[in-house]
């Protein structure tokens, strides 16, 4: 069997990347206090201040994603935290911030939805609390929600807007600036198409103001230290020389006016994904998509099956003829399969596996 280059990994996240950006990361190794290193790190800042639509510094950690959602925690205000909660990783924003001692009031709604702005505004409207967390998309369910409605309910309750958009960053629309979100955090490994282990995040002038006085952020965590060091083009450690390799090259891929395609598109991706669905649907060989139409991501799709469909089995056939597709998270993973159509995917590609799929669902 032939495999393409590209085109055959559709988890979502990790996400397939390309071999330009493989190979970028054989570069030899250089000192991370050299102005060599300085040099790249700058390309990296300049690049990701456009996908984070910013005039901010981004900050970048080697770590996973999660890594920051605990980053965005400790260096909150003190406080208690409001967390909306529709899916496995908003879950964890806020377990996260119970580990780290907060009180936390979740709003949650059933996997799959999104938790309603009414529900909101009056949760933050009868206590004051410090910040609010949220998944902009919500991986486990494929839900997307309003975060530049959530950020202005936050402000206007006199709360910090902390976000997840791990697997929204780089696909769908975040206006970091515009709609002053306070801490929003995304990872290298989903619609960025990076490898896994860096982590990005950009922080407010006010977030950044009440970091400096948040008494127990640790160190490895510590965005005050992060802000300084990005000053001189640095990290605070020894970074993942390698994965800031990959990262440059990225970055020169998607160029000054390239975020505003990349979002273009997912949202083609997302469609031609939906469409697809409602086929099988139509056809009786799927249930349909978790997500209620309105409040879908346009970087992944979590379709249910129907009683008599052994997921497991449908994808490792779907693997047996050389395509990857993801597996239901968690609690949905007898019921559901996840296509991560974001990152270095099109059009064609997506379609591609879609077919293969499909026909495995009809039993050919
Ligand atoms: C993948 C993901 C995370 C966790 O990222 P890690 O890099 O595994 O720590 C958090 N939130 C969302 C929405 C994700 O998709």
């Amino acid at each position: 069997m032939t495999t393409p280059s590209f085109g055959t990994f559709f988890l979502p996240g990790p996400t397939e990347v390309r071999p330009e950006i493989l190979a970028a990361m054989t570069r030899p190794m250089m000192s991370h206090r050299s102005a060599e290193f300085e040099s790249v790190y700058a390309n990296c800042d300049t690049g990701l201040r456009r996908v984070f639509r910013t005039a901010r510094p981004v900050f970048i950690s080697s770590s996973s994603a999660t890594g920051l959602m605990e980053a965005a925690v400790r260096n909150a205000p003190a406080g208690p935290i409001l967390s909306l909660v529709n899916g496995a990783f908003s879950e964890r924003f806020a377990d996260i911030a119970r580990a780290c001692g907060r009180t936390v009031t979740s709003l949650e709604v059933p996997y799959g939805e999104i938790v309603p702005l009414e529900t909101v505004e009056h949760a933050l409207r009868a206590k004051r609390f410090a910040a609010v967390t949220a998944a902009h998309s919500e991986t486990s369910t494929g839900a997307s929600q309003d975060i530049q409605a959530i950020a202005e309910l936050a402000h206007a309750n006199g709360a910090f807007s902390m976000i997840d958009s791990v697997s929204g960053m780089g696909g769908i629309p975040v206006e970091t600036d515009a709609w002053a979100l306070d801490f929003v955090l995304t990872g290298s490994q989903k619609a960025l198409a990076l490898p896994p282990g860096l982590a990005m995040c950009c922080a407010s002038d006010r977030y950044l103001a009440s970091a400096t006085d948040a008494p127990a952020r640790g160190r490895y965590f510590d965005i005050a230290e992060f802000a300084e060091y990005a000053a001189k083009h640095q990290t605070p450690n020894t970074p993942a020389v390698s994965l800031f390799y990959a990262l440059e090259a990225q970055m020169a891929a998607i160029g000054p006016t390239g975020i505003e395609c990349r979002w273009a598109r997912h949202a083609a991706m997302a469609s031609a994904t939906h469409a697809w669905v409602e086929h099988q649907r139509a056809g009786g060989r799927v249930d349909g998509i978790l997500a209620p139409a309105g409040a879908r991501s346009a970087t992944v799709t979590v379709v249910k099956v129907g009683a008599g469909v052994d997921t497991r089995a449908l994808l490792a056939e779907v693997q047996t003829r050389g395509y990857t597709v993801g597996s239901g998270y968690g609690k949905l993973g007898a019921t559901t399969f996840r296509v991560g159509h974001m990152g270095d995917h099109t059009v064609e590609t997506v379609t591609r596996v879609l077919d293969v799929v499909g026909e495995v669902l009809a039993g050919r």
